[in-house]
């Protein structure tokens, strides 16, 4: 049994718009509506949304009951960072399901098929995201903006979501990290590796599994999910 934690309370702050990231148009429908509806229509069995404490009345009237979404079985308030708004959905999770995946609706062109081999993967290795192999040379830079290394690009991955896990090994990692009081957390697999040492496998993504980040995202999003 699998429960989806759908991420939705960030601030978008690099859109620089008024209006928050997940809730910008594509087509007319709000950003968080098309991650939604692929999980909604997939075999998860539970989606905890995670949202903004003042945008929640909003999201469940304007976008889960207009479209007619009936997996959401909670939608909470999410915290001040990502992994605050992770740890907060997870308490929100039905015990009973044993694989907990995580998905930014930042990122609306997921696909079932994603959701799919996420599913097998965690069954199989516990912890794994979905990525794609880097295409660009990527540099570590230092502070006054020179070059000062070059990893091997065949050992580079970028990590999207979904990000997938057994339920009890995320719940000790969250458990840890609430210990350890650190904040520079920027997605899960970093947490399982960090405070548990294990390693996430990955899952193929797809180039198209573009994070809406900056205006010219939603352009090309919207270029994605044309017809889809
Ligand atoms: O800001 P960024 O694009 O990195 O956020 C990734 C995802 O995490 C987005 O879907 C965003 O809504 C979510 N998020 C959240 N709570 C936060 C920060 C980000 O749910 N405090």
């Amino acid at each position: 049994m699998v429960s989806v934690i759908l991420l939705a309370a960030g601030k978008g702050s690099r859109m620089h718009s008024d209006k928050a990231k997940q809730f910008m148009e594509i087509d007319g429908k709000p950003l968080l509506y098309y991650s939604l509806r692929t999980f909604d229509a997939s075999i998860a069995d539970e989606i905890i949304l995670v949202t903004g404490k003042n945008d929640i009345d909003y999201v469940r009237e304007e976008i889960v009951e207009k479209y007619g979404f009936n997996k959401v079985r909670k939608i909470v308030p999410g915290g001040k960072e990502r992994f605050n708004s992770v740890s907060k959905g997870l308490k929100a999770c039905d015990k009973r399901n044993k694989i907990i995946m995580i998905h930014d609706c930042a990122r609306p062109c997921v696909t079932n098929r994603m959701i799919l081999d996420s599913i097998s993967g965690a069954r199989r290795y516990k912890a794994c995201t979905v990525a794609m192999p880097v295409k660009d040379t990527i540099k570590i830079v230092n502070e006054e903006g020179f070059g000062i290394e070059t990893p091997n690009r065949n050992t580079l991955y970028q990590i999207q979501t979904p990000q997938t896990f057994d339920r009890k090994i995320l719940e000790e990692a969250y458990e840890r990290l609430r210990l350890s009081g650190d904040t520079d957390i920027t997605d899960d697999t970093m947490i399982v590796e960090r405070y548990l040492d294990i390693k996430s496998k990955m899952i193929e993504g797809s180039y198209e599994n573009i994070k809406v980040t900056t205006p010219e995202d939603i352009r090309i999003a919207t270029l994605y999910l044309s017809g889809k």
